[in-house]
C-alpha cells in the first residue's frame, strides 16, 4: 500500500533547491529514496521529479497563460481582481509582484499564500499522480479548473507551488536528470535511453545493488535520438573528424521522427518520445508497402514536399498537412519522410553496425518514392538527386574543400545547414559527441540591412523578469513622396544580438514612451497595423513612433510566411545587429521594399 506523503517530497525539493553543491543535492535525493520512499512508490516519485520525461501522462494543455486563468477560476477570485491581474501579467514587474516577476510559479505561490493555509493536506504521491492524470485527460477548461480546485483544497500553498512547477514540467532544482538517474541506479540512464519508459526503469531497477545487463533497443519502444554537436566552420569539423571516412548530409528542417514498423502496427515517435498517430493517415500505407521488412526502426526527418515547386516546403506546416491528409483534402503539398538511418531490421538491432553498413541496409529495406519517402545515402544508384542542376543531399567528403563546397551548395539552396557523420560510427542513443557534427550558417546578411522600427516590447522571464527583454519591430507603410510614414506594420519579434548594456540603454531610452498593454483592454495604437495574434501581442507599445528607435536586424537567409505578424513575411531566427541611434525613425524600411528584397533573393 502506497503511503509516501507529498509534503515529504516538497521538503526534499526545498532542500535540493536550497543547497548549492550538487553532491549535497544528490545525497538528499538518495536519503529520500532509502528512507522515505517504498519501492512500490518509486515511479510515482520519480515522475514528479522528472516530469518532462514522463510519457505515461499526456500533455496537460496548460501553459502559463491558460494555467493562470484556470487557477483564478479554481480560487474563485474575480478576473478583474489585482491578484488575478498579477497572475495573468506574471511576466511584468509592478508594485506587488516585485522580485517574482517572470517566475510564474513564484507569482502563483504568492497569490496562493494569501488564500491557502500552511497545514499540509496529507496528500500521498499516489493520490497526487491520480489527480494529475485526471488533469491531463480532462478535455476542457472547466474540468481542468475543477481538478485544480480540488488540488487547492487538499494542499497548502507550498505544496501547490511545487504542483504548479510539476505541471509546467520544470522544477528548477539545479540538478540534471543524469544525476537523478545515476543516484537512483547506475544503469537507469542507459535503460531509459533505449526505452524512454520511466515506469519500466523504476520497476526493473528498484534494487540498486543489482546491476542490469545492458539492454538493446526494441521495436515499439522509442529510443532517445542521437544528436549532433555544433561546430562553427568546415575546417573545425574536418579537424575533429581527422582521418575518418566522412559523409556530409543536408540538415533538413522538419520533425525528427523514428518510425517503428511491426507488421501492420506502425508508430511515429518524435524527439520527446511521443507517438504521433496523425502522421499515420498519410504515411502508414506507404511505409507498409515500401519498407520491405516486417519489423524495423527507421530514423529520419518528417517534412512537407511541395509538388508544384518540386522542393521541400519551409518548416512549420507538418501538422496542417497531416490534418489535410486525414480529411482527404487534395493539396500540392504532401508529407515526405526522409530516412537517414536504420536502427533495427527483422529481429536484430543494427545500431552496433557502422553507418556505412547501415546505409547498405537502408538501400535494401526502403524503396524510395520521390517526394513521399526518400533515403539519405551517398553514391549508388539510389542516391537522392535533386531536380537537375541542384545539389544532391548526401555525399562522401574527401577533403575540407568538399565540405566547404557542399555547405555552400546547401546554403545557396536555402537549406538549414549540413551534418557531417563518421561512416565508421555506431548509432548511440542520446549521444551528442563527435560522431555527428552540425554546421549551420552564421547569420547571413539579407542583402542589405533591414532597418526596422521598435513598436513594442515583451517582458523577459527569469533574470530579465519585469524588464523589457525583446522587441516587436515593424516595417513602415510606404509613404507618399516627400512625406513621413504614417503607419507601421508588425514584422517580427527579436531579442538576441545585443549585450546586456546595449539592451538596457535602448530600454531606458524608450521607457518614457512605454504604454502598458493592460489586460483586458486589447486595442493597439491606431498607427500600428497588427494581427493581435496572441504570439504577437506585446506587453508594452511605444506610444509614439516618432520617439522610437531603429534597429538593424539580420537573420538566417530564409524568410517565412507570417500569420502571427501583420507583414506578409517574417524572419526566421532574427537577430539585432546594431542599434541605429543615428537613423531617424522615418527611415525605417518599408513593406514593399522588403517584399521586393524577398522576391529578388528567392529568384522569383
Ligand atoms: P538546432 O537548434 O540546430 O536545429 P536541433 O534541435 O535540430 O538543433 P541537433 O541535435 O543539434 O538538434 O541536430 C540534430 C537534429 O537535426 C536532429 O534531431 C534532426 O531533427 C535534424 N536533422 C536534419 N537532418 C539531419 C540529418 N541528415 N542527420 C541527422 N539529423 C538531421
Amino acid at each position: 500500500m502506497s503511503s509516501t506523503k507529498f509534503h515529504v517530497m516538497c521538503s526534499l525539493f526545498n532542500w535540493m533547491q536550497k543547497s548549492k553543491s550538487s553532491a549535497k543535492k544528490r545525497s538528499k535525493f538518495r536519503k529520500f529514496i532509502d528512507n522515505f520512499c517504498k519501492p512500490s512508490d518509486y515511479f510515482s516519485a520519480i515522475r514528479l521529479i522528472l516530469p518532462s520525461l514522463d510519457r505515461e501522462r499526456g500533455s496537460y494543455g496548460l501553459k502559463e497563460s491558460v494555467l493562470a486563468t484556470c487557477l483564478i477560476d479554481a480560487l474563485g477570485i474575480s478576473r478583474e481582481s489585482s491578484d488575478a491581474i498579477r497572475l495573468i501579467n506574471w511576466r511584468k514587474g509592478g508594485a506587488k509582484t516585485g522580485a517574482s516577476a517572470g517566475n510564474f510559479s513564484q507569482v502563483a505561490a504568492e497569490v496562493l499564500q494569501l488564500r491557502q493555509g500552511t497545514t499540509s493536506g496529507e496528500l500521498t504521491i499516489k493520490e497526487l499522480n491520480d489527480m494529475l492524470d485526471r488533469l491531463a485527460s480532462s478535455e476542457n477548461r472547466a474540468e481542468k479548473t475543477s481538478v485544480l480546485s480540488e488540488l487547492i483544497q487538499k494542499t497548502n500553498a507550498q505544496e501547490m507551488k511545487w504542483i504548479v512547477m510539476i505541471i509546467l514540467k520544470d522544477l528548477k532544482l539545479g540538478t540534471s536528470e543524469k544525476s537523478i538517474f545515476h543516484e537512483f541506479h547506475p544503469d537507469a540512464e542507459d535503460l531509459f535511453n533505449v526505452t524512454c519508459d520511466l515506469k519500466l526503469v523504476c520497476e526493473k531497477l528498484s534494487d540498486r545493488s543489482q546491476r542490469h545487463k545492458r539492454q538493446d533497443i526494441e521495436v515499439g519502444k522509442p529510443v532517445r535520438p542521437q544528436l549532433a554537436l555544433r561546430v562553427s566552420n568546415a575546417a573545425g569539423a574536418w579537424k575533429k573528424l581527422h582521418g575518418k571516412e566522412v559523409v556530409v548530409e543536408c540538415k533538413f528542417d522538419g520533425d525528427r521522427i523514428q518510425i517503428h514498423k511491426n507488421g501492420e502496427d506502425i508508430h511515429f515517435f518524435s524527439r520527446n518520445f511521443l507517438d504521433h498517430p496523425e502522421y499515420g493517415h498519410a504515411m502508414s500505407k506507404i511505409i507498409q508497402k515500401n519498407v520491405v521488412t516486417d519489423r524495423c526502426i527507421l530514423d529520419g526527418e518528417m517534412l512537407v514536399w511541395d509538388t508544384s515547386t518540386n522542393r521541400f516546403a519551409e518548416f512549420g506546416s507538418n501538422q496542417e498537412i497531416a490534418k489535410a491528409a486525414k480529411e482527404g483534402l487534395e493539396n500540392d503539398r504532401q508529407l515526405c519522410y526522409v530516412a537517414f538511418d536504420i536502427l533495427y531490421v527483422g529481429d536484430t538491432s543494427v545500431i552496433h553496425q557502422s553507418l556505412k553498413e547501415r546505409h547498405e541496409l537502408i538501400r535494401k529495406v526502403v524503396k524510395p518514392i520521390k517526394g513521399r519517402l526518400e533515403i539519405l545515402v551517398p553514391n549508388g544508384s539510389t542516391n537522392v538527386q535533386r531536380p537537375s542542376g541542384e545539389p544532391c543531399w548526401s555525399r562522401i567528403a574527401y577533403s575540407v574543400d568538399d565540405v566547404e563546397r557542399f555547405f555552400k551548395e546547401i546554403i545557396d539552396n536555402r537549406d538549414e545547414g549540413i551534418v557531417l557523420k563518421d561512416l565508421a560510427s555506431k548509432w548511440e542513443p542520446s549521444d551528442r559527441s563527435i560522431k555527428w557534427l552540425k554546421l549551420k550558417p552564421e547569420y547571413i546578411r539579407a542583402g542589405s540591412d533591414l532597418d526596422v522600427l521598435i513598436i513594442g516590447g515583451y517582458y523577459g522571464s527569469g533574470r530579465r523578469g519585469g524588464e523589457v527583454a525583446q522587441f516587436l519591430v515593424g516595417l513602415a507603410e510606404r509613404p507618399t513622396t516627400n512625406s513621413y510614414p504614417r503607419r507601421f506594420i508588425s514584422f517580427c519579434r527579436v531579442g538576441t544580438g545585443l549585450s546586456d548594456e546595449e539592451l538596457d540603454a535602448v530600454v531606458t531610452k524608450l521607457k518614457p514612451y512605454f504604454r502598458k498593454y493592460e489586460y483586458p483592454k486589447k486595442a493597439a495604437p491606431s498607427f500600428y497595423q497588427v494581427t493581435n495574434n496572441s504570439k504577437e501581442r506585446p506587453d508594452v507599445w511605444i506610444d509614439s513612433p516618432e520617439k522610437s528607435i531603429i534597429l538593424s536586424i539580420n537573420s538566417d537567409i530564409r524568410t517565412i510566411r507570417s500569420e502571427v505578424f501583420s507583414a506578409p513575411y517574417s524572419l526566421r531566427f532574427p537577430r539585432i545587429d546594431r542599434v541605429r541611434y543615428d537613423k531617424p525613425w522615418h527611415e525605417c524600411l518599408d513593406v514593399q521594399s522588403f517584399i521586393e528584397l524577398v522576391h529578388s533573393s528567392n529568384g522569383t
